[in-house]
């Protein structure tokens, strides 16, 4: 199967020097990367700016603004099976990009940010041909806003995790919730074992999908 996932954090450029960001480190989509090929799957991996090195096989799309995210998933899903979106996405950028190094003055400074374009939104086209997976980093009513996630954002699978434990962290504990109503919780575990836990029921669930279709 093709998988294309989303990795890292985007960086919303507000001038030359400066950005918006989220804290991302991207553990769990090379993680899921590395799991996918671990199972024979082709990876291209789309990520924003970590610290990590790729696996060697996948194939990599670097980026770094939501805009140049947003152009290369919808430029790589003509023969996508599987798209995880695991990226944290920022939800707002500067309304507008100084050209120049805004100067310091010794008064408040305001921005006036406006909300980016939602990228997973923006694929859950009804008659897509490929497993739509996103991801949920809440720090309260993990359950409530996953469920809500999944209806609004169309998703297939929503995987919920509490940022408050899973953030930075080389371990995580999810949830996946799916749009036939099943969940499934994976718990506390290295984010690599989660990775191949979430790998199998990703290939699993698209080939449930395919088979349904025909
Ligand atoms: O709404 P929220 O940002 O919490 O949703 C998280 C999910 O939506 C993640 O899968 C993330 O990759 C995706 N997302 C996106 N584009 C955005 C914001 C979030 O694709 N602008």
């Amino acid at each position: 199967m093709n998988f294309v996932i989303t990795a890292g954090p985007t960086r919303e450029p507000i001038d030359p020097v400066r950005y918006l960001s989220n804290r991302s480190s991207g553990k769990m989509g090379y993680a899921i990367a590395e799991a996918a090929l671990e199972r024979g799957h082709n990876v291209l991996l789309i990520s924003g700016p970590v610290n990590l090195n790729p696996p060697p096989r996948a194939k990599v799309i670097s980026i770094l603004s939501s805009d140049e995210m947003h152009d290369a998933v919808h430029g790589h899903l003509h023969d996508c099976d599987v798209l995880v979106m695991c990226a944290a996405v920022a939800d707002y950028k500067p309304a507008k990009v100084s050209a120049q190094k805004i100067k310091k003055r010794h008064a408040p400074l305001s921005l006036e940010l406006i909300p980016t374009r939602d990228i997973l939104a923006s694929v859950a086209k009804p008659d897509r041909q490929f497993l739509l997976v996103g991801f949920a980093a809440e720090t309260n009513n993990l359950e409530e806003y996953a469920q809500k996630k999944l209806r609004e954002k169309n998703c297939d699978l929503i995987v919920a995790n509490n940022v408050l434990t899973g953030i930075d962290s080389d371990e995580n504990e999810v949830t996946i919730f799916s749009r036939t109503g099943e969940q499934q919780t994976i718990s506390r575990a290295p984010k690599q074992n989660i990775a191949r836990e979430l790998v199998k029921l990703f290939s699993n669930s698209c080939e449930k999908r395919l088979t349904k279709k025909m």
